[in-house]
């Protein structure tokens, strides 16, 4: 059994606490991607989990045994970094079958599964090039193949495409999710990228200042952000959420967002979260989820630029308190200044209390 158990586990640097308090189970063969801002304990995480950093509280467990004082070396893991770890002076050959070497393993067998990883990595036609002179996206993928090649049970990455080139990083994603449907190792995957975890993982832990914020699918944390942080820091642009108030109308209730107008009324069981939350709302709704709609309905909000992004065009309104964006189609129409009109779709809205930023579930 390859699944990790992380339990109360917590690391402290002295004074400091690296990671307050975390509790998550990682599936037997499932890609769970560690995500949040820099600084947020994502390292911290994994380097407990590789055993290069002893926990301060808490057990971290590989199916049913605690690895409390076992060492790096006999955790049986896998493990990439950021900066690519390869010997210059060897081949890719030699640099991706060194650990098979070592290991003693029969000739026939080290030359079947490097040109397994090879071809699976796209480096067989590199395979007697000197790693020397070789280029950062190729040493990058040197490396992930050396750990793969080993085929350990558990497969830990920190950060290993945030040095290759956008074009590269991503065929390197599409590449990562094959090799780990091929081996279905238990993989663990730390990114400050939204993208790559939504694209790659099964699912997401989302942490901030060490605190882990929500685990899900990359739908669940898409769709229903357990807080105001993983609404703003999941999707690009992340989810609007502008501060309002509910209010009676004769329609029924809706939010009160100030300078940006009064929300769609709400459906009922939104509408009896929003009255239930004392420190007033976070209307929130995320930006390709919304149209725009005539003088007299939804918000109101002043354009203030219009962002063309290549298939879409993002546009921004209102400032402060009242930005929005709303993503649409190239051929939007919008002058500067003018008053634009937007409205969430149908089920897209989402409440969050303005006190504790938690989701106020109402739908
Ligand atoms: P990044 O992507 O920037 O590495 P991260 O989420 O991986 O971010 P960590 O490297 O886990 O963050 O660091 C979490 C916090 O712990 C940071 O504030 C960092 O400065 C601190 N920290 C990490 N290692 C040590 C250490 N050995 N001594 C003191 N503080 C540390």
């Amino acid at each position: 059994m390859s699944a990790i158990r992380l339990e109360h586990l917590v690391k402290q640097f002295g004074a400091f606490t690296a990671l307050k308090t975390m509790d998550l189970t990682i599936e037997d063969g499932e890609f769970m991607a560690l995500l949040g801002p820099s600084g947020c304990g994502k390292s911290t995480t994994m380097n407990m989990i590789a055993g290069m950093e002893r926990p301060s509280e808490g057990r971290i467990l590989f199916g049913d045994r605690d690895m409390a004082g076992v060492p790096m070396g006999r955790r049986g893991v896998g493990f990439v970094f950021q900066n690519y770890a390869i010997f210059t002076h060897m081949t890719v050959r030699q640099n991706l079958d060194y650990g098979l070497r070592m290991g003693g393993r029969p000739k026939a067998e080290i030359a079947s599964r490097t040109k397994a990883i090879a071809d699976l990595l796209q480096l067989s036609d590199l395979l007697d090039r000197p790693a020397q002179g070789l280029s950062v996206n190729i040493l990058q993928r040197v490396a992930i193949g050396r750990s793969a090649v080993m085929e350990p049970a558990i497969f830990l990455l920190d950060e290993p495409l945030s040095n290759v080139d956008a074009a590269f990083r991503a065929v390197m994603r599409t590449e990562l999710k094959h090799l780990q449907r091929q081996f279905r190792q238990t993989m663990v995957y730390v990114t400050h990228d939204q993208l790559e975890a939504m694209t790659m993982a099964d699912r997401i832990a989302v942490m901030d200042h060490g605190v882990l914020q929500q685990v899900g699918t990359p739908l669940q944390v898409y769709n229903d952000p357990a807080n105001t942080f993983v609404a703003r820091f999941i999707g690009a642009p992340g989810m609007n959420l502008l501060k309002g108030r509910p209010v009676e109308t004769p329609q029924g209730v809706a939010i009160d967002l100030g300078a940006a107008g009064i929300s769609p009324v709400l459906p009922p069981p939104q509408a009896a979260a929003a009255r239930s939350a004392k420190a007033g709302v976070y209307y929130g709704f995320r930006p390709e989820q919304a149209h725009l709609v005539s003088a007299g309905q939804g918000l109101a909000l002043p354009v203030t630029f219009v962002e063309r992004i290549g298939a879409r065009s993002i546009l921004h309104l209102g400032n402060g308190d009242t930005a929005v964006k709303g993503v649409f189609e190239n051929d939007l129409r919008a002058t500067l200044g003018e008053t634009a009109h937007i409205a969430p779709i149908g089920e897209a809205v989402r409440l969050f209390d303005a006190g504790s930023g938690a989701a106020l579930r109402g739908h």
